[in-house]
């Protein structure tokens, strides 16, 4: 048994998530997102894809990077 570091569940199936060399222990895939899953810079919304890194920032999208400055980024190869 485990116990989710966010809602308090005690779950048998909880899973455990490494970020940057801690472990964290949550009972769902919301829990953890809303504990480490990062935020978009510009448009705030949780990045549970790839997302996309540009000058030190974290994006949910090559538009929202675009919007906040980034030059030269596209979701999509032409
Ligand atoms: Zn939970
Ligand atoms: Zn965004």
């Amino acid at each position: 048994m485990a116990t989710c570091e966010v809602c308090g569940n005690d779950y048998d199936k909880a899973m455990t998530i490494e970020k940057e060399g801690t472990s964290h222990v949550f009972d769902s895939f919301e829990c953890a997102i809303h504990a480490i899953a990062p935020t978009c810079v510009h448009c705030g919304c949780r990045i549970i894809g790839h997302g996309l890194e540009a000058g030190g920032q974290i994006f949910c999208c090559a538009n929202c990077a675009r919007e906040q400055g980034v030059e030269g980024v596209t979701d999509r190869a032409d």
